[in-house]
């Protein structure tokens, strides 16, 4: 199999390894899951399941950011303990993807579980020279000491600074040595939840969100990760800052063998966001639809486009999902259809190509086909 890898912009075969490391970045538990993270999760559900049934072994890590500004922020709104407010909207979460039919992933480590390695990593950085401590605690992954950090991207230095600032960075705070230079710890302010940090004496305080993901990936899945995921809004900073500190600590590149981004859903012609609050929530959906049908409208997107959420679409999905039961029945094969519905599974993850041999073994009737194809992308019908 083999998967459109953003760092080299090539089609790259799936490691020859028995087992596949899978790292994809999980959610910050603090808020309803919308149809972008849904169609993220279902992505990458089924890119396990296509590897599985070609007898590959997945071991599949999704982390969850539990402390963070946001989490932190609405805790306090809400009067609760941020442990606690993740706790209750990872169960929602989770509640919401079984709804959909998706697996679990094998390991879900937490960023608090994970703040002791994460200190040894930032200590580990500073000490080669790749980090640097500022007095009032804070500490700042060096950029100039990575010529890497871009090449994910491929941005230039102007929009590399524009989205560093959209998205949470501090491209003009004092003190530090490049405006592109992103966090690695900071302090605590008062009564946020605190750790000892990396330089003695310098207070408690709290990880980035980068270097999380770089422990937790390397912790399960050791210094090369065989397949990283996320939706395309992590490749710059998030998953450009992973590689640089990854690289760094294990001295092993690349990190990631193939990086893979799913495109992101609009609705109103605009990506759906919270900030602007045109969002699609998976319970919702999940009220009125089947989850079947939910997954079966989300993969008929390539995971590679954006594309704008369709209530008609979904409800044609749910007509197709009936059509494939309604020829399950029957016994005919068509080879030539299980041909095409691999080709295409195995070309870049193409599920649309893989419904619409789906779709055409069941308007030929060949139930037998229909039922084996659907079940490898986890569709029980009835024989
Ligand atoms: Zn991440």
């Amino acid at each position: 199999m083999r998967l459109f890898d953003t760092r080299t912009r090539e089609r790259v075969e799936v490691g020859a390894g028995p087992t596949v490391g899978l790292y994809v970045c999980g959610i910050t538990p603090y808020d309803s899951a919308h149809l972008g993270h849904a169609f993220v999760y279902t992505v990458f559900d089924a890119l396990v399941r296509y590897l599985e049934h070609q007898g590959r072994r997945v071991r599949y890590a999704r982390n969850v950011t539990d402390v963070d500004d946001d989490i932190l922020r609405k805790a306090a709104e809400l009067d609760t303990d941020y442990l606690e407010l993740g706790r209750r909207e990872v169960a929602r979460f989770d509640r919401d993807l079984d709804g959909l039919g998706l697996r679990r992933p094998d390991v879900v480590p937490l960023a608090t579980e994970t703040v002791p390695a994460i200190v040894d990593a930032v200590r580990t950085l500073i000490e080669r020279g790749n980090a640097y401590a500022l007095p009032d605690g804070r500490v700042y992954f060096d950029v100039a000491t990575a010529p890497a950090f871009g090449a994910l991207s491929r941005l230039t230095q102007e929009r590399m600074l524009a989205q560093f600032a959209e998205k949470g960075g501090d491209p003009d705070a004092p003190g530090k040595r490049q405006r592109l230079d992103f966090l690695l710890w900071q302090p605590s302010a008062g009564g946020e939840p605190g750790w000892p940090g990396p330089v003695d004496g310098l207070g408690l305080g709290r990880p980035g969100w980068h270097i999380e993901c770089s422990v937790m990936a390397l912790r399960e899945l050791g210094p090369v990760v065989g397949v990283h995921g996320g939706g395309d809004d992590l490749i710059f900073p998030h998953h450009e800052a992973e590689i640089v500190q990854s690289e760094h600590l294990t001295g092993r590149a690349p990190f990631a063998r193939i990086w893979m981004h799913a495109g992101l859903v609009s609705l109103g012609g605009t990506k759906m966001s919270k900030s602007l609050g045109n969002l699609v929530f998976l319970s919702d959906l999940l009220e009125r639809y089947e989850g079947a049908a939910v997954r079966r409208y989300l993969l008929s997107h390539h995971y590679r486009e954006g594309w704008e959420f369709d209530d008609a679409a979904l409800a044609d999905a749910a007509v197709g999902l009936k059509r494939w039961r309604g020829a399950a029945g029957a016994e005919g094969q068509r080879p030539d259809l299980e041909l095409a519905f691999h080709q295409a599974l195995a070309d870049d993850l193409d599920t649309p190509g893989a419904l619409a041999a789906l779709d055409e073994a069941a308007a030929a009737g060949a139930g037998g086909t229909v039922r084996t194809l659907a079940d490898v992308l986890g569709f029980a019908l009835p024989g």
